[in-house]
């Protein structure tokens, strides 16, 4: 089945019991048992027939064995780690969630595990960090903000060459614009409040493991540590994953347009975004992904509030969050990155000047109009900062 038909048709695409084309929400913590342990489900931590529908679903849509859904990316990421235990080594992306890099910082290391930074881009730098105890390298691509590309064979080689797993947290592309596990990956997982939910209404969180064994161990801490999706959200989650392609080309076609204007605008000096033929990941991004996502970050002229630009918009919101319907723009220094000390966050290359733009699927020519009455207000005197320097709270 071709990836759109599988949408559709896919996972479990209609209620066995009923033949109804949506799956209902069974709202049941418990199941009769017939005959004991001969139920196809006994409790709701354990599994849930809506829930088994999207988990099924993604399995796949990524291509794995088995998938899985948690009530957020976060609970998901945490399952994931707890596969390992106290003195495993990981080899983590320099680049990845803030929210990731927190339960790294605050949560694993107090559980005995070791974590090493890399620019995963850097294939060497990944192999020279890997040591005795080492048990998986942990990346994102692109990467939150500045849309960074790392080969995901090439490191799915490298794990496998020293007997470790490899994890990507695939949610700023999503399985329509790239397949992981298809590359040798052996975990994906996804925040899939982004893109796969897509409509801004629901937080969860997925996995999809390339083997069985690896589908039973997280199965299992599924189950332990309970941290599911609950019934409603795991329906609004399938409905919303129906229209990936739909909107995913049509996100595709609107940041086309946007990277094409941006990159004639003269208040913009830099642009950061994988289909960029002048981006030096544009190569392995064209290799690996089917365009290049729908995330496009950039700073503008030195003196320029980036502040102002983005609160006089009137068509792009102003907000947290990304893989939208509707188009999301932020400041990362001010808001989802500002709670990196400013030196960590400049030395990693996030200016306090740059913007991250999330594309929606509104009609390209309000985007448009959108962006350019923004620079247009920005070309007034009085919106330049006297210092020449825009100053972070962060
Ligand atoms: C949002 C996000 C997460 C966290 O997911 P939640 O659903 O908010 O818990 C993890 N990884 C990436 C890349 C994200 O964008």
């Amino acid at each position: 089945m071709e990836f759109d038909t599988k949408l559709l048709h896919g996972g479990i695409s209609e209620d066995p019991a009923t033949g109804a084309t949506s799956i209902p929400i069974y709202m049941a913590s418990t199941f009769h048992q017939n005959k004991i342990g001969e139920s196809q489900y006994e409790y709701s931590r354990s599994g849930n027939p809506t829930r088994t529908a999207v988990e099924k679903l993604i399995a796949d849509l990524e291509n794995g064995t088995d998938g899985f859904a948690f009530a957020s990316g976060s609970a998901a990421i945490d399952t994931v780690f707890s596969l390992f235990s106290a003195g495993d080594h990981f080899i983590v992306g320099n680049d990845v969630y803030g929210g990731t890099f927190r339960l790294i910082d605050t949560v694993l290391k107090r559980f005995g595990m070791t974590f090493t930074v890399v620019d995963t881009r850097d294939l060497q730098a990944v192999e020279a960090a890997i040591t005795p105890a080492t048990k998986a390298i942990y990346l994102e691509t692109p990467t939150n903000p500045l849309l960074r590309v790392t080969d995901i064979e090439a490191v799915a080689t490298i794990a496998k060459d020293h007997g470790i797993l490899s994890i990507i947290d695939n949610t700023f592309a999503s399985p329509y614009v790239q397949r992981p596990l298809e590359l040798g990956v052996d975990i994906v997982l996804h925040s899939a409040s982004k893109y796969l939910g897509g409509h801004s209404d629901v937080i969860a969180g997925l996995v999809v493991t390339k083997d069985k064994a690896l589908g039973e161990k997280i199965g299992y801490l599924q189950n332990a540590i309970g941290g599911i999706l609950a019934p409603q959200e795991s329906w609004l989650l399938q409905r919303g994953i129906k229209t990936l392609s739909l909107r995913m080309r049509a996100h595709l076609a609107n940041t086309q347009a946007i990277f094409a204007y941006l990159n004639h605008e003269p208040l913009v000096s830099k642009i950061y975004y994988p289909g960029d033929p002048n981006n030096p990941d544009y190569e392995i991004a064209k290799k690996q992904m089917n365009g290049f996502g729908a995330m496009i970050s950039f700073e503008l002229q030195p003196g320029l509030d980036p502040q102002k630009f983005v609160e006089q918009l009137h068509v792009i919101t102003l907000a947290e969050s990304l893989g939208a319907l509707e188009s999301l723009i932020e400041i990362p220094a001010l808001m989802t990155h500002g709670a990196i000390p400013r030196e960590t966050r400049l030395k990693n290359g996030i200016k306090d000047e740059l913007i991250r733009l999330s594309v929606g699927v509104e009609d390209k020519r309000d985007l448009l109009t959108d962006l350019q009455d923004g620079f247009r207000v920005l070309q007034g005197s009085d919106h330049y900062v006297s210092n020449g320097a825009f100053n972070s709270k962060a």
